[in-house]
């Protein structure tokens, strides 16, 4: 059975009976697990967010989970410390998705993500050499001979323009196609830290020790090599060395070695010039900044993958805005998304995404009360005009209640200067609207939840 498949069935029943800042922070976090006899393990983050997901969502998990077509029955939620107790179902069922992931070279290495393949990567202007660079590569590893040699590939750029990307989908190219293949996939700080660790074992013999017999294996014994930001050798003449040897040796045997960096070689201050020949003598290739077209296919592409559909303005607004780096960019419409979901929008409008992306270039500048109480007014749905009155009502009281708590909390701001923003209230008026939330907070979960969604419009943890 495919646990995964079954818990976005099921998220997406939840989806339309929760609201949704309480699916955001309560179900979306939660992860499918295993099956363990009738019942699908999921996985929470802390016991919180368990007792709340117990106390308040359980019933609609279980509903949703029976109204589909499914042999299961039951829900449980565990957190992290609880795994062992699931350790043979586990396996099998995470197995099931990482299938052929396996066979790294060194199981301590950090594995390439899944998401990053050639499928998801949007060509432009931009980074197309380097695009058709990396799938020749993907496609036949170590090439030798033939006129053009991509041995090394060494991919250079500024930050969040791809690279990441397109070595990760090399590396799930070939896990895919050619999946006997030792790969090796590290950052150069990496290298040089597994390096300098050797160094100092040199004199351990034990099998288990990590010594330079250890790290010859490790970095010697591949088929294709990926290493990450390489100039970090800058300046280290000993990590420059060691790799000098390493990358020889793997050059001679036809294995393939990827590059990645910040810089083209000759850039790199200090890089001894026997290693920026052997750098020159593959193929170099440069992502830059994509242009307009790339950035909006870019956006579309990213909401093509979630499923999410977003009016045409907001993706020009977002792809206009963020026009040098694509992560910054990915995050903007992350934002944006998060932020209509919180404001119980079915889709972003251009308002809200303008909204979104005010509040979050605000981090520069201070918080202020207003941005507070801005917040609060526009989650818990009460005007202004309301909040900052005399009016008693519940609702508005309740509001009021916790702007004072949460700038009092945020900004550290006097008693009296508070009472001043709401219109020359007294400082002991104040101090017992903060010390109701304070007081009630431990045993209401759905203040707690409240509060915890607020801060999260105001971007603060
Ligand atoms: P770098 O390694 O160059 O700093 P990354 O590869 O980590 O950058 O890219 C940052 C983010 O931007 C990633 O989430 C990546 O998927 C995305 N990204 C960058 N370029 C593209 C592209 N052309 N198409 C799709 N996503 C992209
Ligand atoms: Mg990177």
């Amino acid at each position: 059975m495919d646990i995964f498949n079954l818990w976005k069935e099921i998220s997406f029943k939840l989806s339309s009976v929760i609201n949704s800042a309480a699916y955001t922070i309560w179900i979306q976090t939660l992860q499918p697990l295993c099956v363990k006899g009738e019942v699908l393990v999921l996985l929470t983050e802390s016991n919180t967010s368990r007792q709340t997901i117990e106390k308040v969502y359980i019933k609609e998990i279980k509903k949703a989970l029976n109204s589909l077509d499914t042999p299961l029955k039951d829900v449980q939620v565990i957190i992290e410390e609880e795994k062992h107790h699931f350790k043979e179902e586990i396996d099998k069922y995470q197995k099931k998705k990482l299938a052929p992931e396996e066979p790294i070279a060194n199981g301590n290495s950090l594995n390439p993500s899944s998401k990053y393949t050639f499928d998801t990567f949007v060509v432009g202007e931009s980074n197309k050499l380097a695009y058709n660079a990396a799938l020749a590569v993907a496609k036949s590893p170590g090439a030798a001979g033939g006129f053009f040699s991509f041995n090394p590939l060494y991919i250079y750029g500024g930050v969040g323009l791809g690279k990441t990307h397109l070595i990760q989908a090399v590396w799930n190219y070939l896990r895919e196609n050619n999946p006997k293949l030792k790969i090796l996939y590290v950052p150069a700080e990496r290298m040089t830290n597994d390096f300098v660790e050797a160094l100092q074992n040199s004199n351990m013999q034990s099998k288990d020790a990590f010594n330079m017999v250890a790290f010859r294996n490790k970095y010697r014994n591949v088929d294709v090599l990926m290493i990450e930001d390489i100039q970090f050798l800058q300046n280290k003449a000993g990590s420059q060395d060691m790799f000098f040897h390493i990358f020889n040796d793997l050059y001679q045997q036809n294995k393939q070695i990827i590059l990645s960096s910040d810089r083209p070689p000759k850039e790199i201050g200090t890089l001894e010039d026997r290693l920026v020949s052997r750098f020159e003598g593959g193929i170099l290739v440069d992502v830059s900044k994509p242009d307009i077209e790339t950035r909006i296919a870019i956006v579309r592409k990213k909401l093509l993958l979630e499923n999410i559909i977003v009016p045409d303005d907001v993706i020009y607004y977002v792809a206009e805005r963020f026009d040098s780096n694509v992560r910054e960019l990915e995050g903007a419409l992350s934002r944006i998304l998060l932020y209509a979901q919180l404001c119980n929008l079915h889709t972003p409008t251009l308002e809200s995404a303008k909204d979104a992306l005010q509040s979050s270039s605000q981090s520069n500048r201070a918080l202020d009360a207003n941005d507070i109480i801005t917040a609060v007014c526009s989650y818990l749905k009460i005007s202004k005009t309301d909040i900052m009155s005399k009016k008693k009502t519940k609702d508005v009281a309740q509001a009021r209640h916790i702007a004072v708590y949460l700038i009092y909390n945020i900004l550290s701001m006097p008693l009296s200067n508070i009472g001043q923003i709401f219109g020359g209230r007294d400082h002991t008026t104040i101090m017992n609207s903060r010390d109701q939330i304070t007081s009630r907070l431990p045993n209401d979960r759905a203040l707690e939840m409240q509060i915890k969604d607020i801060k999260g419009i105001l971007n603060i943890k």
